[in-house]
């Protein structure tokens, strides 16, 4: 079951690729860890991620697909695999689409977690952060005891710039323009499934497990 997590930053797919992860037995990917990981066993392909890395650059698109080959060529992919933030733009998309296509290999669901804009914005200005300790907290979901104080370490908390308003419509604007037509792309091949994020997490896992089979 091969399976990639689509939608907007703060929609709620990393959440679900975990479960997904979890219940399926199967590795859940992200290219950051494949980026670390990879670093820190001094691989040649990690050498290279690295020297861009160093520099602030982009790990070109080539180099990232490379990196996943090798991750999903492992033996804990051979039932398969959830990849979360990747591909982002169709270029990534096509480039994944041919390097599986040489392994006889394509993915089998694109899980789109639709969540609108407004929604999204809502929840992430509800996020709270203690700068201490790295808690992290939700005004309506994870509420502290005290308002505005840490649980754990008894600082005040904070709203994060990244989980401003201003912060969280610049994202949605990158992802609208450069990662909502891989909707469309994989809609084409068959394999889009659209679930309603807006609900309560178990509740829209529940729908994804109805679609993949308990
Ligand atoms: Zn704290």
């Amino acid at each position: 079951m091969k399976i990639i997590m689509l939608g907007a930053p703060g929609a709620g797919k990393g959440t679900q690729a975990k479960k997904i992860a979890d219940k399926y037995q199967i590795p859940h990917i992200s290219t950051g860890d494949i980026f670390r990981a990879n670093i820190k066993e001094g691989t040649e392909l990690g050498k290279k991620a690295k020297t861009f890395m160093d520099a602030g650059k982009l790990v070109p698109d080539e180099l990232t697909i490379d990196l996943l080959m090798d991750r999903i060529s492992r033996p804990d992919c051979a039932n398969g695999y959830v990849l979360d933030g990747f591909p982002r733009t169709i270029p990534q998309a096509e480039s994944l689409e041919a390097a599986l296509e040489k392994r006889g290999e394509k993915i089998d669901y694109a899980i789109n977690v639709e969540v609108p804009d407004e929604n999204i914005i809502h929840r992430m200005s509800g996020r709270r952060a203690c700068l201490n300790c790295g808690a992290t907290y939700h005004v309506v979901h994870i509420p502290t005891k005290v308002e505005g104080i840490c649980d754990r370490c008894g600082s005040e908390l904070v709203l994060r710039d990244d989980d401003k308003p201003e912060t969280v419509k610049k994202r949605l604007d990158v992802y609208h323009e450069q990662t909502q037509p891989l909707i469309e792309f994989y809609s084409q091949r068959g394999v889009l499934v659209n679930v309603d994020g807006t609900r309560d997490m178990e509740v829209v896992f529940a729908d994804i497990v109805e679609i993949l089979g308990a």
